[in-house]
C-alpha cells in the first residue's frame, strides 16, 4: 500500500470531507426522504432448499441522492433492486417510497438493466414513445418528447434507426431516457454499463451524471466495479457477503463535478482502499468487480420542479 495513502486510511482518511463536500451532504441530507427500506428480508424456498438473499437491510435514499451498492457475487444486490422495482416480494420488512409501501411495479420507477431491453422493432424514437403513448399521452406530444430526451443524450439523429443499428453505449442512452421520459421519482439501475468495453463506460459514466445534475431524478445504482461507484455516488451501500446485509454507508469525500481526472486523488484512493478493505476482508476470491445542449436541458426544465443544483 501506498505510504500516504496507508496512513491517511489510518487516520480514517474516508471520512474526512472537505467544507463543500459536507456542504453538499447537509444539503442532500436535508432534503425529504424518498425511498426507505426497512428491516428488508429475502428467503427462497424451493426444492433445491433454502437461500436467505437479504438480511435485516436498513436504509434511507434522500431525494435527488444517487446512491451505488456493491458488494461480492451473490450478496444479494439484484435480488434487493429487484424488490424495490416491485418485481420479487419480500418475505420480510417494507420498502417505502414516499412513504408509501411498495407493492409490485409501477410508474414512479424506472428501471436499467445490464441487457440492452429496447423492442427491436421498434425504431429509437418509437421505443422512447412507447411508455409515453401506453400511458395516455398522444402520438404528437409523445413524438415530440421522444426527440427532445433524444437530443438530451446527442442521438437526435437516430431517432429512425433501429436498436441493431446502434452501438452498444448508444442502446444503453436510449435506455435511460425511455426509462426517465415516463417522469418516474426513481431510477433503478442494474449494472447498467456492465457488458460495455472500458473507455464507453466511462463515456456513459460522464452522461448519466450530466443527465443525472439535470434533472429530478434520484438514482439507485448496483455496480461491482469500486471505481465506477466512486464516480457516481454521493453514497454507497457496502452489503457483506452471502446472505446480505449492510455493511456500512460510505458517504464519497470526492467533490463534485467528479471527472476521470480525480481517479487518483486522495479522496478516490482512500475510499477505494475502504472498500476493498470492507469487500474483500470476508476472504471472497470475488474480484469480478470490477454532449452537451444548453437548450434542450432548457427545454426539459419542468421536469426540474427543485431549483438545489445536486453538483
Ligand atoms: P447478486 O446480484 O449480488 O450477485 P443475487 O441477488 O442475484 O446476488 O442472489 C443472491 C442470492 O440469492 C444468491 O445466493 C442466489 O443464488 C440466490 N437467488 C437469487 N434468485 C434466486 C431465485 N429465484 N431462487 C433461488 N435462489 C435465488
Amino acid at each position: 500500500m501506498n505510504e500516504i495513502v496507508s496512513q491517511t486510511l489510518s487516520a480514517g482518511g474516508y471520512l474526512k470531507q472537505a467544507p463543500e463536500v459536507r456542504a453538499r451532504f447537509d444539503r442532500m441530507k436535508a432534503r425529504d426522504v424518498l425511498l426507505e427500506v426497512k428491516s428488508l428480508g429475502k428467503t427462497f424456498r424451493s426444492k433445491a432448499g433454502t437461500t436467505v438473499a437479504l438480511s435485516d437491510i436498513n436504509f434511507q435514499t434522500h431525494r435527488r441522492e444517487f446512491l451505488c451498492i456493491v458488494g461480492p457475487s451473490g450478496c444479494g444486490k439484484s435480488t434487493l433492486i429487484r424488490i424495490l422495482a416491485g418485481l420479487e416480494d419480500q418475505t420480510s420488512g417494507q420498502v417505502l417510497l414516499g412513504g408509501k409501501p411498495v407493492k409490485g411495479p409501477g410508474k414512479d420507477r424506472g428501471m436499467v438493466f445490464q441487457g440492452y431491453t429496447l423492442f427491436p422493432w421498434l425504431t429509437v424514437k418509437k421505443n422512447v414513445m412507447f411508455g409515453l403513448e401506453v400511458n395516455g399521452m398522444s402520438r404528437f406530444e409523445a413524438e415530440t418528447q421522444a426527440r427532445q430526451w433524444l437530443s438530451l443524450i446527442g442521438l437526435d439523429k437516430f431517432a429512425e434507426a433501429y436498436p441493431h443499428q446502434l452501438s452498444g453505449g448508444m442502446k444503453q442512452r436510449v435506455a435511460i431516457v425511455r426509462a426517465l421520459a415516463n417522469q418516474p421519482r426513481i431510477l433503478l439501475m442494474d449494472e447498467p454499463f456492465g457488458a460495455l468495453d472500458a473507455q464507453t463506460r466511462t463515456r456513459m459514466q460522464a452522461h448519466l451524471l450530466e443527465i443525472w445534475r439535470k434533472i429530478d431524478i434520484t438514482i439507485v445504482f448496483i455496480t461491482h466495479d469500486l471505481d465506477e461507484a466512486i464516480m457516481l455516488a454521493d453514497r454507497i451501500l457496502v452489503l457483506k457477503p452471502h446472505p446480505g446485509e449492510v455493511q456500512e454507508l460510505i458517504e464519497v469525500p470526492v467533490p463534485r463535478p467528479r471527472s476521470e481526472a480525480q481517479c487518483g486523488s486522495e479522496e478516490f484512493n482512500v475510499t477505494r482502499k475502504r472498500l476493498e478493505e470492507l469487500i474483500y476482508a470476508h476472504g471472497t476470491d470475488d474480484h469480478e468487480a470490477e454532449e452537451d445542449d444548453a437548450s434542450v436541458y432548457a427545454s426539459l426544465a419542468r421536469l426540474t420542479d427543485i431549483n438545489d443544483n445536486v453538483e
